[in-house]
């Protein structure tokens, strides 16, 4: 059985202050609830004051990046270690806004992908189609490649740290939701690659989550899907209200 997961991925939102208010917030609205995992991935200014007040709780903590190297003349990055260090759990690599916009090419996220498994880190692992790519048919190659090149070289052991996040570029912060049905298609084709590359107990034990413009009014039909397993939530995540709603889903 696999446990979902919902993730709130703040991007470039809220100050310390904001988000030590929302985890509070989070944590009373949230109480009691045990079936399911939370994580939260705050800008990285505000992970080791937020841990102080989700330490011990059921809320993990996430970051939105990381470097693959341990230390060096790497202005601006930020290592595992430091995550660790700072009361992280996860992270998310890969993310399309990562990929797009910083140009990060699959080879280098593998690198990262590596580290982070190595470190003890779950790794909340983006794959997606853009627009175009759907449009032309290609969205299934595009994600087979993502996946076949991020996790080269990790073994089966190294699969318990991955969750998949099923991200199409197209859905995340347009409003745009896949529909159930082609979500749950892209996830089931995920679970097969995961056969392929690794076996069937890896593959059913694989969470996989899909993100995209998830709100209150859409995770109950997403997550009555066979193989969705959570959500990565962007927008939806920054008020409690609304995480609370999602997290709560039936
Ligand atoms: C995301 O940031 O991963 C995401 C899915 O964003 P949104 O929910 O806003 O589409």
């Amino acid at each position: 059985m696999r446990k979902p997961l919902i993730a709130g991925n703040f991007k470039m939102h809220k100050t310390i202050n904001e988000v030590v208010d929302y985890a509070k917030g989070l944590m009373n609205s949230v109480q009691g609830v045990s079936d399911r995992d939370i994580l939260i991935c705050p800008p990285f200014t505000a992970l080791s004051e937020v841990f102080k007040i989700i330490e011990g709780s059921h809320i993990a903590l996430g970051a939105q990046n990381m470097h693959y190297e341990s230390k060096g003349a790497f202005t601006g990055e930020l290592s595992s270690e430091m995550l660790r260090d700072a009361g992280c759990d996860s992270v998310i690599l890969g993310h399309s806004e990562r990929r797009h916009i910083l140009k990060e090419e699959d080879s280098f996220i593998n690198l990262k992908v590596k580290k982070a498994v190595e470190s003890n880190l779950r790794a909340i692992f983006c794959v997606g189609e853009l627009l175009e790519e759907r449009e032309g048919e290609m969205a299934e190659a595009v994600v087979k490649r993502q996946i076949e090149l991020g996790l080269k070289g990790l073994s089966e052991t190294d699969m318990e740290k991955i969750v998949i996040a099923y991200e199409p570029v197209w859905a995340i912060g347009t409003g745009k939701t896949a529909s159930p049905d082609d979500a749950q298609t892209m996830h089931s084709f995920i679970r097969k690659t995961i056969v392929s590359l690794f076996n069937t107990n890896v593959a059913e034990s694989l969470v996989i989550q899909y993100g995209g413009s998830v709100k209150p009014a859409n995770i109950n039909d997403l997550m009555a899907m066979p193989d969705i397993d959570g959500a990565l939530v962007g927008g939806a995540c920054l008020e409690v209200d609304s995480f609370s709603k999602i997290i709560t889903f039936t």
